[in-house]
């Protein structure tokens, strides 16, 4: 496995201002990858870009928000164009919206699958067409370990996330047949923005439960992400890699 693998290839990186997105983005730009990195705020995007480019690669922020129904189809046709073509679309870009049932409001539901689900199946619906053409493509969508085991307080998360491995595998199906490869990657408690409202004795008793005894760092999750989208995953479509220390085995 070459340290640039990924040389010559263009990555779309959803939620890329951030968190895991951001150090997906590092980890692709390591490997030789250009990136196309995408969230609301473009102030961050251009921030990350710079630390992709000082690695070698070109880097292009297109802030897109996933929210905004069909104005994400817009924003993917420019990812598109930026480079010509894209050959990987990592589906990172994530929300939550907790509470229990009994008290969740109907627009907490819709947010946090619009966002998560919806967003994920917009983004690539606008990039299969070129990856069929070209017969050749990498999707990875990041889901989580709750979509198979559940959370209280996240009915609305864990549903979208565990849509998302169905959402995987059936694709995966559906093109692995011109040479495109889908997968997810769950991650397990990642130490991110996302999770840091989790303080004191409520963080000590879930670190408590990861066999190998710390949060994940987003660094953690962007090796996963960057093997399967390498030459060395070419054989792996349809998976679930989970990356929680044990938490989920
Ligand atoms: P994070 O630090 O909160 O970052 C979320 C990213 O998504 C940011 O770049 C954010 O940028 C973007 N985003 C949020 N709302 C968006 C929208 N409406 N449209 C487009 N982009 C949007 O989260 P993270 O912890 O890195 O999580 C990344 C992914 O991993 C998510 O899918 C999350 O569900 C999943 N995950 C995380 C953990 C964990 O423990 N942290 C565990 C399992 C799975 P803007 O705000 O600028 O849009």
């Amino acid at each position: 496995m070459s340290a640039k693998d990924l040389s010559g290839r263009v990555s779309l990186v959803t939620g890329a201002s951030r968190g895991i997105g951001r150090a997906i983005a590092l980890a692709l730009a390591d490997r030789g990858s250009d990136l196309v990195l995408s969230a609301r705020r473009r102030e961050d995007l251009e921030a990350v870009a710079q630390e992709c480019q000082a690695r070698g690669v070109r880097a292009r922020p297109v802030p897109i928000d996933l929210a905004a129904g069909a104005a994400i189809g817009a924003g993917a046709e420019q990812a598109l164009k930026e480079f010509g073509r894209l050959d990987h679309l990592v589906n990172n870009a994530g929300v939550t919206g907790d509470g229990l049932l009994l008290r969740m409001k109907r627009e907490e539901w819709d947010r946090v699958l619009t966002v998560n689900l919806t967003g994920a199946f917009e983004m690539t619906r606008a990039v299969l067409p070129g990856m069929v053409r070209a017969r050749y493509g990498r999707i990875v969508n990041i889901s989580s370990v709750v979509a198979l085991m559940g959370n209280p307080g996240q009915a609305n998360y864990c549903a979208a996330k565990a849509g998302l491995i169905g959402f995987t595998k059936s694709l995966a199906r559906e093109v692995a047949s011109r040479s495109i490869t889908v997968n997810a990657v769950a991650p397990g408690f990642i130490d991110t923005e996302m999770t840091r409202a989790l303080a004191g004795e409520a963080r000590d008793r879930m670190t408590g439960l990861i066999p190998l005894g710390r949060l994940g760092t987003p660094e953690d999750v962007a090796a996963g992400v960057a093997f399967l989208l390498g030459p060395g995953a070419a054989y792996i479509t349809g998976e679930v890699l989970h990356i929680s220390g044990g938490l989920y085995m």
